[in-house]
């Protein structure tokens, strides 16, 4: 606790979505918003996608426009915080590139909380962060999903919830290029076989962690390797999903 007190005086907190330093005793339950960029987060709500968990338009059926029109063999479904925003794009931005890794923590933290019960239903044996290519490791020195992946753990261990970080599990042999430029075809060329499991004896039911979900192709990849080696169930979580409505 006095860690805590002395680290925040010498490393005051930053707004995670305009990046301007929080005032020193800032209210803890905001610790991580301005008053200005309280309401710039829109929480994903229901309606949303059956399989990727975007929102969808009241009048949809189950699912959105991106998995209506796609075949995904991968995973079961996934589920996510927030609407992808210009806020989110900056904050996501900021993390990776910035390495404002502590934004993180608020992320990892509000997931656990919100959905606590899904976490609990689904009973995974593990939380998988998408691993990075060990050449974007030296130039970045860390994953966000991995450091995601931990503070969701963490948080949910508070909450008496059980899900150990898993990052042995597996491994990305080739540093894709940007996907979300790719179309389809191009995209599904550059993933294939971006990524080996090394041993998922034991291991049942897997919740892959990523920052945003953008096309799914990359988590469909890596529940595709994952299933070829006899795991059963894999869902995702992430801090944001893009509309496809
Ligand atoms: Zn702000
Ligand atoms: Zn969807």
């Amino acid at each position: 606790m006095i860690f805590e007190f002395i680290k925040k005086f010498i490393f005051p907190s930053r707004c995670i979505v305009c990046d301007e330093t929080l005032p020193f005793g800032f209210n803890l339950e905001n610790e991580y918003l301005c008053d200005e960029c309280k309401n710039k987060l829109e929480f994903i709500k229901e309606p949303t996608c059956k399989k990727c968990g975007a929102m969808i338009n009241s009048n949809k059926g189950m699912y959105c426009v991106r998995c209506e029109t796609r075949l995904w063999d991968g995973f079961e479904w996934g589920f996510g915080l927030l609407r992808y925003n210009d806020f989110v794009k900056e904050s996501m931005h900021r993390i990776k590139y910035l390495g404002r890794k502590e934004y993180i923590d608020f992320y990892g933290k509000c997931i656990a909380k919100v959905y606590k019960n899904k976490f609990k239903d689904i009973n995974a044996d593990c939380l998988v962060p998408v691993p990075i290519h060990s050449s974007r490791l030296n130039e970045r020195s860390f994953n966000q999903a991995e450091i995601l992946a931990k503070s969701i753990s963490n948080e949910l261990s508070n909450l008496h919830i059980d899900l150990p970080v898993n990052t042995d599990l597996i491994i990305r042999t080739k540093n894709t290029k940007v996907l979300n430029k790719l179309d389809d075809a191009d995209r599904n060329k550059e993933l294939k076989d971006a990524f080996s499991v090394r041993d998922a004896s034991g291991i049942d039911k897997v919740i892959i962690v990523d920052d945003i979900y953008t096309t799914g192709s990359t988590i469909n990849e890596i529940a595709r390797a994952l299933k070829d080696k006899g795991v059963d169930k894999v869902y995702f979580v992430c801090i944001t999903i893009v509309d496809n409505l």
